[in-house]
């Protein structure tokens, strides 16, 4: 399946890694800190509530973006850090975003929950 960034996207990350600057400040502690919220599948923000994916109940969730969580399950389920990863470099460079603002994102992308080992999960 593929997925189609929006244009929403580009926009969002600029808005969110532009208060992160100096770059190199940007690490997992400061990530968490943001009051912003991020899919923890593809970098996505999620303040903006329509862009949230489902639960099974049909509320949103706090954790994931529409195009990767749907009704309680990932949209791709099969798809690997690397694919995400794949995905996203390529959009990004479509979409000819900063290489700073690119290299920030594949280097939080392995930080989000849906990438972390298996036995991390209750
Ligand atoms: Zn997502």
């Amino acid at each position: 399946m593929l997925i189609i960034f929006p244009r929403l996207w580009t926009d969002y990350f600029y808005m969110g890694f532009k208060n992160l600057s100096p770059p190199n400040t940007f690490n997992t502690k400061l990530f968490y800190m943001e009051p912003q919220i991020f899919c923890q599948s593809c970098t996505l923000p999620l303040d903006n509530v329509d862009d949230r994916g489902t639960e099974k109940d049909g509320t949103k969730s706090e954790m994931y973006c529409k195009y990767c969580y749907q009704n309680g399950a990932f949209t791709d389920p099969d798809m690997t850090l690397d694919q995400m990863m794949d995905i996203a470099d390529t959009e990004m460079k479509k979409q000819q975003l900063p290489e700073n603002i690119i290299r920030q994102s594949m280097d939080m992308l392995p930080r989000l929950k849906r990438w972390q080992p298996v036995s991390a999960e209750v």
